[in-house]
């Protein structure tokens, strides 16, 4: 794998002779892998270099990662020439932000007022991709993204073929601001942070400041030196590239930050990036990391990390323990921003309210009395599952000896921060969890099934007396509160028939029969938070909080799956196999009627 640095400076381009050597363009790498892959991380400044470095390449194929759509990431794209040339084939894929689609924000620094050319107009075709946290590929590299801490939603890249792994993190601080000098336990999301780095041959991280500069830096969203080796050493790293570069860092600066630093570099091995740099790649047998290399980032994220994200966020729930009024008013109102519902108990109430209100994340808020908001975290931790993982964030001055790994507190928002600050940490925490459940697998034959569907001429028609009677049958039969007949459409789920469901459509990344028409067949789910495919599934988080489902394919003649026949409960239950029959003589008997109902459909 080479991988080559167009732009190494953080924040601001700063062309001159005081930048020579490590350069003043703004972020931009690009890495090609040995089937000439190109994938390039991040779009600053560096990428106008890069663009005339392919002019020879056409037809090019490539794709971005960006990190996150702070001007220093991204204000190179409206001039790189690829873009611009027909034939090419883009793909760029970012983060979602807290406001609008990737297109959306991209479009907006080439609006008119600022750029003679609007993103509709480049001359290549770009397909644009929102990511989250979990796993992507592209034309064999394999790509995991795990959320930074910066004041802007950011995600890290870590990037995998040839045998070698890259990864790729700016912008990010310290979730543990005291770590930023360069020592102390490394625990909770900086843990986390340490396990996503693990065993890398090269890692290509944030390091703007030093630790005597972070006090005046705080919540700027960057590392510092010390912090960056802590947590490399820590996680097994090979070679550690120092970027990001402070645009008030002379070369000299850089210089001595490198020998100074290189004296402690352990066996990690460091430099600073520099414009125009080359990094080659190889597999190398290395031996054991001796225990320090955690497990965690052995096992990539299962779920996929494209997806739809309003549905996730718009389901989520925060529990918010009672502390200093003010701090609460502030976290609430940051938090409805989102439209995520927020509710609030005293911390001796606790589990009572969790149980009652079953949320997705706990807020602590008792700032000034740390023994009871520790107190409320080992109640919480106590509980049965799912409740005891429920994710804890510790918000204001709590002062405690305990680690935050003792208590599973999965982050802390210590003052200061921005409202954005706050309000991209706990989305991220509540993002994370909405990426747990399993977004529903696209059958093989798609696009002909699909076909199959619209050739029936029957989405979006009126309801039918007789399958709607065939559905009430149904929930009497199996003494359901709900049932359904489900036609999964491009996009979408459609109920042609319905008993206890108060929509007429759901998006189909949430759809359980989505899953049966993906494998079609009959598929029962006793109890779904048991299930790690829909255990925080929208529908079973929020409303209408199923916990049990039965969904049985309805099957055409030439084989195509355009639905299902499914049942479901607010309780966990089983399903007997003579029920099952039933189920599947139910299906059989709305795919009659459906066929009938079908103007397109020669009855014999
Ligand atoms: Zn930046
Ligand atoms: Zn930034």
């Amino acid at each position: 794998m080479e991988v080559t640095f167009f732009g190494t400076r953080g924040s601001l381009p700063v062309p001159g002779p005081r930048t020579v050597k490590y350069g003043g363009n703004t972020s931009c790498t690009a890495i090609r892998s040995a089937r000439d892959t190109l994938v390039v991380l991040d779009m600053g400044t560096g990428a106008f270099a890069l663009g005339q470095s392919l002019a020879a390449r056409n037809p090019i194929k490539g794709h971005v990662l960006i990190s996150h759509t702070h001007w220093d990431h991204i204000q190179g794209l409206p001039f790189f020439a690829p873009f611009f040339r027909p034939g090419n084939e883009w793909d760029i894929y970012a983060p979602r932000g807290l406001s609008g689609s990737l297109q959306e924000t991209l479009s907006g620094q080439m609006q008119y007022t600022y750029f003679p050319l609007e993103l509709e107009q480049l001359g290549a075709t770009i397909r644009y991709h929102d990511l989250m946290e979990g796993t992507l590929t592209l034309d064999g590299i394999t790509v995991q993204t795990q959320y930074l801490n910066h004041p802007a939603i950011t995600l890290g890249y870590r990037l995998t073929a040839d045998g070698v792994t890259v990864v790729h993190a700016l912008d990010h601080e310290p979730f543990d601001h005291s770590l930023a000098t360069g020592k102390g336990t490394i625990a909770g999301a900086d843990r986390r942070h340490a396990d996503f780095l693990a065993g890398a041959d090269l890692v290509i991280h944030d390091a703007q400041y030093l630790a005597n500069e972070y006090a005046a830096k705080m919540g700027w969203g960057h590392s510092t030196v010390e912090y960056v080796l802590h947590v490399a050493r820590a996680a097994g790293v090979r070679r550690l590239a120092l970027a990001h570069h402070d645009p008030q860092r002379s070369d000299e600066a850089i210089d001595e930050i490198v020998t100074r630093f290189k004296a402690d570099e352990g066996p990690v091995e460091l430099f600073a990036a520099a414009e125009a740099m080359t990094v080659n790649l190889f597999r190398e047998e290395r031996p054991a990391a001796g225990g320090r290399v955690s497990i965690g980032a052995d096992h990539p994220r299962e779920s996929p990390s494209t997806a739809t994200i309003q549905p996730a966020l718009s389901n989520q729930s925060v529990l918010m323990t009672a502390g200093e009024p003010a701090l609460m008013d502030r976290l609430a109102g940051i938090l409805r921003k989102d439209g995520i519902e927020v509710m609030t108990c005293e911390s001796d109430s606790v589990v009572d309210a969790a149980q009652a209100s079953r949320p997705s994340l706990i807020l602590i808020v008792d700032g000034k009395n740390s023994g009871r908001a520790l107190n409320s975290a080992k109640l919480i931790r106590s509980l049965e599952e799912p409740l005891g993982s429920l994710p804890i964030i510790l918000a204001g001055e709590i002062d405690c000896n305990q680690s935050d790994e003792e208590l599973e507190v999965i982050d802390r928002l210590v003052a200061p921060y921005t409202d954005n600050y706050a309000r991209t940490r706990l989305r991220a925490c509540l993002m994370r969890r909405a990426c747990k459940w399993a977004r529903p697998a696209v059958p093989v034959n798609e696009a002909d099934r699909l076909a199959a569907l619209h050739a029936l001429n029957i989405l979006d028609t009126p309801s039918d007396d007789l399958l709607e009677s065939i559905i009430n049958l149904a929930t009497d039969i199996f003494d359901v509160p709900i049932a359904a007949v489900t036609l999964v459409d491009k996009d979408r789920q459609w109920f042609k028939a319905s008993c206890g469901l108060a929509e007429r459509e759901t998006p189909r990344d949430e759809s359980f029969c989505a899953h049966v028409v993906a494998d079609p067949a009959t598929t029962i789910v006793p109890d779904t938070l048991l299930d790690p495919r829909f255990a925080e599934n929208p529908g079973v988080v929020g409303p209408p909080h199923l916990r049990f489902y039965a969904g049985h394919p309805i099957v055409l003649a030439d084989g195509h799956c355009i639905g299902t026949v499914c049942i479901a409960d607010i309780r966990p239950r089983r399903l007997p196999e003579s029920e099952l029959q039933r189920l599947a003589k139910i299906a059989e008997l709305a795919l009659q009627t459906i066929l009938r109902l079908s103007p397109e459909h020669e009855h014999t």
